[in-house]
């Protein structure tokens, strides 16, 4: 059995947990890294064998040891998933070797995996997105992708400026009615994320997402006509699927005419 998918794994798990403390800390205008984990009802702080990532939520029974009031599932989700979505991308990436440039593209993928799965959690929760952690991995995938040369930097440029220019002159002509300062940063992301043209499809992806959910759920009368969209959740999902299939389904269509 192949070591590397399960090494994957459990980083995937170890850095979900990091997703949720961050969500939460954020959220509660705690600083990021001081301080222990701890219940975020009673506040108790947490023994090391009750801020494992899963397995602590099975042990407890998803109940805090000592107020006893259940633990949100969002815990263990987060961190299975990302872990899944993880593994995932190193498959997509063609299973690379360590200390491979194809590896370093691959480390890329998954700094946009974890951002995404951060911007649907953060947005859905609290309808905001924070700068920080979109800035800080906007940095970091543009500079790991001038190690690898994939995508160019010309390209990445001209996709930021094309995602967060869609995004500033529909801010400043509303004066940021329509949509926040966080979309604009979003678009940003996503534009060095994928680059030019293949931002075009994630922002497009994104509209027809939104437009399909908000269908299903004021159908189902879960939201009004007038509710908030979570679009930073959308943008997340399109994200995603830009970077693993955007490619295929943009050929595909393009093979029709
Ligand atoms: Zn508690």
């Amino acid at each position: 059995m192949a070591v590397m998918p399960v090494i994957i794994f459990f980083l995937g798990l170890a850095f979900g947990s990091f997703l949720n403390a961050l969500e939460w800390r954020l959220a509660h205008g705690w600083s990021v890294f001081q301080g222990r984990s701890q219940c975020t009802r009673c506040a108790r702080r947490l023994a090391w064998w009750e801020n494992m990532p899963v397995v602590s939520f099975l042990l407890l029974r998803g109940r805090c040891r000592s107020c006893r009031q259940p633990i949100s599932l969002q815990y263990p989700l987060v961190e299975l998933i990302v872990a899944a979505l993880w593994v995932f991308s190193w498959y997509r990436a063609g299973e690379p070797a360590v200390a491979s440039l194809e590896f370093v593209g691959a480390a890329r993928a998954a700094v946009i995996v974890w951002l995404s799965v951060f911007l649907f959690v953060y947005d859905l929760k609290h309808q905001e997105v924070p700068d920080g952690p979109v800035l800080g991995g906007a940095l970091v995938i543009f500079l790991l992708a001038l190690v690898t040369g994939e995508p160019s930097w010309g390209v990445m440029l001209i996709g930021a400026a094309a995602g967060a220019g869609f995004f500033l002159w529909q801010y400043l002509l509303s004066r940021g009615r329509w949509i926040g300062g966080g979309d604009v940063r979003i678009g940003l992301f996503i534009g060095l994320a994928v680059g030019w043209p293949m931002v075009v499809f994630a922002l497009m992806a994104a509209y027809i997402i939104g437009a399909v959910v908000s269908v299903v759920l004021v159908s189902w009368r879960l939201q009004s006509f007038s509710g908030r969209t979570p679009f930073g959740t959308y943008l997340s999902l399109a994200l995603l699927l830009a970077l693993w299939f955007g490619p295929g389904i943009v050929g595909w269509y393009l093979s029709l005419f």
